[in-house]
């Protein structure tokens, strides 16, 4: 394992063409340690136009240039290689990038859960896989279908899995020969910085991947940029309609959005209540909740209401006892990851008061850093802020249903479509709600969980395009079809 501790000074410039470069903008901007409110770094750049008009140039210039003359083969020897450098060089990179985004560093993806290193391994794989399509010369032309990359693609990251979703775009978007400029989310861009060099370290040519920091100014630049080709989107359903509309405005950009969740846990009587406990309170503590597919909404069968709310508010109520420091290997539960997200989480349970039974939490914890109780509200109003929107903290809302038909009017009875649960041993059961539930991942017995070879995405206002698997390949690729006149 590595063991220096990276220093936060040491990334405070863009990541260009190779290397880290001071940004042509001269505008900075200061960051937190979201557990105290201390000052980490205060000089992180805001990237201007010149600073993203470098960035596509050199994107360009690997595009066209050396990038694509690589052979499949040796994109997955680059991928490889990244991954095995990162073995020892992932866990001072979390570390560093958890001192801005309070994510535990007990929840860091090593040894057998390292799912950042089996997302490089499984794309490496996958190079020369696209094989594309033939057709027969019936009409006298032989039709060829070649998947091309798109060229320039951009990432743009949200606070709260910088690093994962880094790689979760870059791999796919690397492993079909495009190139990517990733912009971090304003709030967590220290984890993004320190992982570029690895990549030149592994082989890729200078461009391929570069990191530029900023906020959601920086972001638009990206959006409404005339040879950036794609836009690769995960944060809010807000900030995801503005994209697709500077996509649309400038030059018709492939735009993918990963957008936010408000994720149903169905809990039938028939249910294992130990593993949907489990699974529930997990899924909603999380990362305190700042989790695209936190459980936050919680539907009980009447006849089993009681016990197990009983045990899920105890449960909640102990996990406050869990909250600590986040740079400490022993402690799970963070904070929230700065005082505007804490003051929006504190707002919206403050209003919850009126329009739903606070049962557990609903405080902020302590007195020093942005620290969230774990907090239940039962019985919300249909019409309910707390129900409806999405919270991102650890906030969860219970109701409870009679009837499978009134459960799945309630659980799609939302914009939001990203992930849900279904909890129950009766498999019939399972399967047909699995079907009614309107969102792009339904957990039978389990919820919140993610698999790198299946499709993930939202449907409805959760999002456009799915990333994980093959899936990602197509939305990094455009088909070519060659037509071959066999009579000339
Ligand atoms: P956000 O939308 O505020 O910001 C996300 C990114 O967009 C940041 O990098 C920001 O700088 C940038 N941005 C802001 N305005 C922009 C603009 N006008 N043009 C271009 N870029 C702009 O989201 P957030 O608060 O960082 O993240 C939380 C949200 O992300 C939640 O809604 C959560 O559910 C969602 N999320 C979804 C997934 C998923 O896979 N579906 C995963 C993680 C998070």
């Amino acid at each position: 394992m590595g063991s220096t501790a990276l220093d936060p000074k040491g990334y405070t410039q863009l990541f260009l063409n190779g290397q880290y470069v001071a940004a042509k903008s001269t505008e900075t901007y200061s960051l937190k340690n979201p557990k105290d409110n201390t000052v980490v770094v205060d000089n992180i750049p805001i990237a201007g136009p010149a600073d993203v008009e470098a960035a596509v140039k050199y994107a360009e210039e690997a595009f066209h240039g050396p990038w694509s003359r690589f052979s499949a083969i040796q994109r997955t020897e680059c991928l490889l290689k990244l991954a095995a450098l990162l073995d020892d060089e992932l866990m001072p990179i979390l570390t560093l990038d958890s001192l801005t985004s309070g994510i535990p560093v007990s929840l860091a993806p090593v040894r057998e859960r390292n799912y950042i290193r089996n997302c490089l391994v499984y794309y490496a794989g996958w190079t020369d896989k696209q094989k594309g399509d033939y057709f027969p010369a019936d009409d006298g032309f032989v039709k060829l279908v070649r998947h091309e990359p798109l060229g320039v693609c951009a990432a743009i990251n949200p606070f709260n899995a910088p690093v994962a979703t880094f790689f979760l775009k870059a791999a796919p978007a690397l492993a079909t020969g495009n190139v990517m400029i990733v912009k971090p989310s304003e709030k967590t861009p220290l984890g993004s910085l320190a992982v570029a060099s690895f990549f030149e370290k592994a082989g890729f040519p200078p461009g391929v991947i570069q990191v530029i920091t900023g906020p959601g100014s920086t972001g638009a630049l990206l959006a409404e940029h005339m040879r950036i080709r794609k836009v690769s989107f995960t944060g809010s359903i807000t900030t995801g309609k503005k994209i697709q509309e500077a996509a649309a405005r400038s030059n018709l950009k492939r735009v993918t959005l990963e957008l936010g969740g408000k994720s149903p846990a169905v809990i039938f009587e028939d249910a294992n209540l130990e593993n949907a406990l489990t699974w529930t309170i997990n899924a909603i503590l999380t990362r305190s909740g700042q989790l695209c597919v936190a459980a936050s909404r919680v539907y009980v069968q009447k006849s089993i209401a009681d016990k197990f709310i009983q045990e899920y508010k105890k449960r909640m109520e102990e996990a406050a006892n869990d909250l600590g420091d986040p740079q400490d290997p022993a402690v799970r539960l963070g904070p929230m990851v700065d005082q505007a997200q804490l003051a929006r989480v504190k707002k919206m349970v403050e209003r919850g008061e009126t329009e739903a039974e606070l049962v557990v939490g609903g405080a902020q914890y302590g007195e020093t850093g942005c620290y969230m109780e774990p907090t239940v509200f039962l019985n919300p109003k249909d019409d309910a802020e707390i129900y409806r929107q999405e919270i991102f903290g650890p906030v969860s809302v219970i109701k409870t249903f009679e009837t499978e038909e009134e459960v799945l009017r309630l659980a799609n009875d939302t914009e939001f479509g990203l992930m849900a649960g279904v909890f129950t041993r009766d498999i019939t059961r399972a399967l047909r709600v699995s079907s009614a539930l309107e969102s792009g991942v339904v957990g039978i017995n389990c919820i919140s969980l993610q698999s790198l070879q299946a499709p993930f995405g939202g449907k409805k206002q959760s999002g456009i395009g799915r990333e994980f698997g093959e899936y990602a390949l197509r939305l990094f690729t455009e088909p070519k079809t060659v037509l071959i006149n066999m009579a000339a």
